[in-house]
């Protein structure tokens, strides 16, 4: 990984290994980036991601803020940071409108979410998209939360907090089973014509994988994820947060599977989910 971040221009892309180079001809498109609205991120301007994203050689991104949480839902998290207040909300999107006509000359920049599909919430959610869609041009949908034995946990928070998931689950085996049962109700779910078209970090649970490894491989459980991914015509975040994370070492999902991906004839857009500018880069 370049420690100068300028010259990692598009022509020095894939470098690291663990990357399946042929997922997406070349990184000239970031559809995975958060912004200043983002409680758990940094404070870093629209327009630093901005410049950022042209000293990279992209072309196009989209700043996917986490959506608010849907009306009625209580964040787990102890600082309940895990998303923008909704009171954000119309702020978030006047700005990010203004960037992109600022930016037009050199970078096209797509408004949009990464809303959270919280099982159970459905409706909410869908009322949610229904008053934002129209002012959004792209979106991802993500699972986070998981609801366990009548409460909602956020498994990708700390590793503490997955280990206590695992342990009211009773394995680590079955944390990563409710979370690919919950992706797939995610790309099931009827969240009206708003729906995002991108489904988020397939493989999020693998997360703390270097502390807590589920012994089974999930290979179905991926393969009938991308088939309904594939049936209903989504796409996939191919997102590299993984490989930045200690305990991860990978991208989400891994190479593998963006190449099973890949051969099924699923769009993968690239994102980096960076909360900085300067997590903003290629690997
Ligand atoms: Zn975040
Ligand atoms: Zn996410």
């Amino acid at each position: 990984m370049c420690a100068d971040s300028r010259h990692c221009r598009s022509t020095n892309i894939f470098k690291h290994d663990l990357i399946y180079k042929g997922a997406v001809s070349m990184i000239i498109r970031d559809g995975h980036i958060h912004t200043p609205f983002c409680p758990h991120g940094s404070a870093d301007t629209l327009a630093s991601y901005c410049e950022q994203a042209i000293s990279l050689g992209l072309k196009t991104i989209t700043f996917a803020e986490h959506a608010p949480l849907p009306a009625g839902f209580s964040d787990p998290t102890p600082n309940q940071d895990s998303a923008m207040a909704a009171s954000d909300l119309n702020a978030y999107l006047q700005e990010t409108r203004a960037i992109k006509k600022e930016y037009a000359h050199a970078l096209d920049v797509l408004i949009g979410l990464e809303v959270d599909y919280i099982f159970g919430y459905e409706a909410e959610t869908k009322a949610l998209l229904n008053e934002v869609g129209p002012s959004l041009d792209d979106s991802i949908l993500s699972v986070h939360f998981l609801k366990v034995g009548g409460h909602y946990r956020c498994i990708d928070y700390s590793p503490e907090e997955f280990a206590a998931i695992a342990a009211d689950l009773g394995s680590t085996n079955a944390l990563y089973a409710l979370y690919y049962d919950t992706v797939l109700a995610s790309i099931c779910a009827d969240l009206g014509p708003y729906k995002p078209k991108r489904i988020g970090h397939i493989t999020l649970c693998k997360k703390f994988q270097k502390l807590y490894q589920a012994e089974q491989s999930f290979g179905q459980e991926i393969s009938a994820i991308l088939a309904a991914i594939h049936e209903n015509g989504l796409q996939l975040d191919y997102n590299y947060a993984g490989l930045t994370k200690p305990y991860c070492g990978e991208s989400y999902p891994p190479k593998e599977i963006a190449l099973q991906a890949k051969t099924m004839g699923i769009p993968l857009v690239y994102g980096s989910d960076a909360h900085s500018a300067a997590g903003l880069r290629m690997f």
